[in-house]
């Protein structure tokens, strides 16, 4: 064989072996998760290069294109009202291909969950409130306040329901935490950008049934009751580009639901601790245990029959600790009255969803993770609009300008400024 030919045979095997590479990526995407093993599994081992990456079965925050039909959900909290390093109370962040991106809940602890998907805060500026318990908008002082000074620029835009009287309502509540942020947001004036520090208050009646609440950019969502704790509490059904998502929050298994979330393409309705596992982990008295966990919640047996009833393409249960020794329990109790498709969520689980598919992952996070860069120039602050120390508290300042006089120096040189000390 000439130098030549076996040049040109190499040649052929190498780009042989990239467009196969190509293709079975390519072939991948929007798969579920489970194909991808079964795939590789069944290719000769022979195929798979030891020098080449091959696709990986995880979700990286801010390195996946979103097509343009395509949905993608992250739970940002699945768990309980005491949040945990492993699990924040309940939030999930939905993105649509048309550039729409929604937060349903915000509960305790979910604003670092957040963050960690890397998205600029002034698209994070949608919250739909399932109801006013903490563990499901506890956290929305932490993105009301972390966004704004992290780059939304406009007021964070809530919607959420009314309740029996107007102090149970989510305008009352949104109102009264911003007078408790009074210290917070007095300090930033004159010193930050101060157009986020507002909220954008819809609320809307809790009993409206299907009700039409937000229609925007192709978007449709609806509200219907839930039935938890008090009169108030909603779930929600969101449509965009004949994909359906519906939310239920906290209930009991209702009749609303059960007409308007059928044929959901991905239906998230809670599914509570085990009555045993509340007794033994939790401390509850067996009174008590049954109450809450079956009664103002869904049992995992009662999360099952909606589930069955409203046929889902895919069913995700949360509002449990999901461990290695409760998520039996769970599914046990979901199996003997649902066969069909079934995500038991964790903090980080992601949902990919198109018509053809729904592929199932988690997000692997970078813990160092800063702010992204923010969309729009920021408003220079104006100082006159600042709070002055008292004169006993101004008079307690140390004197350092001379140690911070280089910094001065050094930054006004860099960027052509003429910045004095306070
Ligand atoms: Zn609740
Ligand atoms: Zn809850």
């Amino acid at each position: 064989m000439t130098k030549k030919s076996v040049f040109t045979g190499v040649f052929i095997t190498l780009v042989a072996a990239m467009i196969y590479q190509w293709g079975h990526i390519d072939g991948l995407a929007g798969k579920p998760s489970v194909l991808i093993s079964e795939s590789i599994a069944a290719d000769s081992p022979t195929k798979i290069s030891p020098v080449k990456a091959r696709a990986r079965d995880f979700y990286a925050p801010n390195s996946e294109d979103l097509a343009p039909d395509e949905m993608r959900l992250i739970a940002c909290g699945t768990g309980m009202p005491t949040a945990r390093p492993k699990q924040a109370a309940s939030c999930w962040l939905l993105e649509l291909g048309n550039g729409d991106k929604f937060i349903f809940d915000v509960g305790t602890g979910s604003a670092e969950r957040i963050a960690a998907m890397q998205i600029p805060y002034n698209y994070l500026d949608k919250v739909f409130l399932s109801h006013l318990h903490t563990d499901h908008f506890g956290d929305l002082d932490a993105l009301f306040v972390g966004g704004a000074l992290a780059g939304r620029q406009k007021p964070l835009r809530v919607w959420g329901p009314s309740g029996d009287t107007p102090e149970r309502g989510t305008k009352y509540a949104l109102e009264h935490l911003r007078k408790a942020l009074t210290w917070d947001l007095d300090g930033r004036l004159g010193i930050t950008d101060p157009r986020g520090y507002h909220f954008e208050v819809h609320e809307f009646d809790y009993k409206g049934i299907n009700a039409v609440i937000y229609q925007e950019n192709g978007v449709t969502i609806r509200s219907y009751p839930a039935i938890h704790a008090l009169d108030g509490p909603v779930s929600f059904s969101l449509e965009w580009n004949g994909l359906k998502f519906v939310f239920g929050g906290d209930t009991y298994p209702n009749k609303w639901f059960d007409e308007h979330a059928k044929n959901a393409d991905l239906a998230i309705h809670e599914c509570f601790v085990t009555v045993p596992d509340m007794i033994a982990k939790f401390g509850f008295t067996p009174q008590g245990a049954l109450s809450v966990a079956t009664q103002v919640h869904t049992s995992p047996e009662a999360f099952g029959k909606v589930m069955s009833r409203i046929k889902p393409r895919m069913a995700v249960a949360y509002h449990f600790y999901n461990d290695f020794d409760t998520t039996a329990g769970i599914l046990n109790g979901v199996r003997t009255t649902y066969d069909g498709p079934l995500s038991l969520a964790e903090d980080y689980m992601v949902w990919n969803i198109t018509k053809d598919d729904i592929r199932v992952r988690m997000a692997r996070i970078d813990e160092d993770v800063w702010p992204p860069v923010a969309t729009e120039k920021p408003q220079v602050p104006d100082p006159s609009t600042r709070i002055p120390y008292s004169d006993m508290i101004a008079g307690g300042k140390l004197d350092v300008q001379d140690v911070i006089q280089p910094v001065y120096d050094e930054i006004n040189k860099k960027y052509g400024l003429n910045e004095k000390q306070d």
